[in-house]
């Protein structure tokens, strides 16, 4: 049945239950949100814009896609080293589809509830399936997680395994088959639920020198962390962490490539000074978060990757849009 836009946003995205709104004066339903960021603390905010059938096929299922494209955003925090506050969201739908924004929202909040962030307000048009979500958090001034800060003799550090969403995305395009159905499980719900890195966003501010999700690829990632920083950086292929999923079933060069220029991993890639690697590694067994070095900062430009002490050709820089 098809619903009006106002009644639309009022049974499908005001909600009375869900986190409290830390600071939200005014929520959903006027001209604009009132929002009282944290005393002390600076606004980190992020937006995300996905299309159907360039990010997700139109086809998808809307309690995923949603719950993916939050927990991407919550990634960009994670990384800035923020806390999350609030979200908004601007829904562009060929048609009020009640079963499919049902689905879509409960996947949303699914998420939100998880993290405790809010939705405070948006937009809802009709056209091409698209949506765009702009998450805000708070970071101490001082202490965000900028690209910008990586020294030559900083050493490079991953949250967790790299090459899951590669290989994910080829289960998902039937490229990898045969895979057990825990491995099968494990890689497509890292697809799908990425896990921002949120713990170890906020244990890392103030202390990492550079820091960023990889999103696009460890190589092209890192790269980054090298233009902004105008450092160089070398990482050594034998550090680099895989899950048992990937290491069980794809063969040893293709899991390389996936860990290196496979995308949507959503790891923190972050650089820390010699003096204060060994409270990175305190911090790390105090809280549990697997942290891998991979490598090191240095002087010049570019990542290489180093392979049995040799440099390694690595093909691929990441995906780009345009
Ligand atoms: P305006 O015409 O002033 O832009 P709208 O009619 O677009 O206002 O929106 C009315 C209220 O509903 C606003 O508070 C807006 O933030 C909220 N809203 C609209 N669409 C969404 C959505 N998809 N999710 C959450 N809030 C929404
Ligand atoms: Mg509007």
């Amino acid at each position: 049945m098809a619903l009006g836009e106002f009644d639309l946003i009022r049974q499908f995205f005001c909600r009375d239950s869900g986190p409290d709104g830390r600071g939200v004066v005014l929520g959903i339903g006027d001209d604009c949100a009132l929002l009282q960021v944290p005393e002390g603390k600076q606004l980190a905010v992020s937006l995300d814009t996905l299309v159907a059938d360039v990010h997700f096929p139109a086809t998808a299922a809307p309690g995923l896609i949603a719950e993916r494209a939050l927990r991407v955003n919550l990634s960009d925090l994670a990384a800035m080293g923020a806390e999350p506050l609030w979200f908004t969201l601007g829904l562009t739908l060929p048609a009020s589809d009640t079963n499919w924004l049902r689905d879509f929202s409960q996947g949303l909040f699914r998420v939100a509830d998880e993290y405790k962030i809010k939705l405070v307000g948006g937009d809802t048009t009709r056209g091409p399936l698209a949506f765009s979500i702009q998450v805000h958090g708070a970071v101490t001034p001082g202490q965000a997680l900028l690209r910008s800060g990586a020294k030559p003799g900083d050493q490079v550090f991953v949250t967790g395994p790299v090459g899951d969403g590669a290989a994910a995305l080829a289960i998902i395009q039937q490229q990898l088959v045969d895979v057990d159905s825990a491995a099968y499980n494990y890689l497509l719900n890292r697809y799908y639920r990425p896990e921002p890195q949120l713990k170890a966003g906020r244990l890392l501010a103030g202390i990492a020198s550079a820091a960023l999700d990889i999103s696009d690829g460890l190589m092209a990632d890192l790269g980054h962390i090298c233009t902004r920083s105008g450092v160089g950086a070398e990482i050594v292929a034998e550090r680099l962490p895989l899950s048992d999923a990937v290491s069980r079933y794809v063969d040893p060069q293709q899991a390389l490539n996936w860990a290196l220029s496979g995308g949507d991993d959503y790891q923190l890639c972050f650089t820390v000074p010699e003096a204060k690697v060994g409270l990175v590694e305190a911090l790390a067994r105090q809280h549990r978060l697997p942290l891998t070095a991979i490598g090191r900062i240095v002087d010049g430009t570019g990542v290489r990757c180093l392979w049995q002490g040799r440099p390694l050709m690595v093909a691929q820089t990441g995906y780009q849009h345009f």
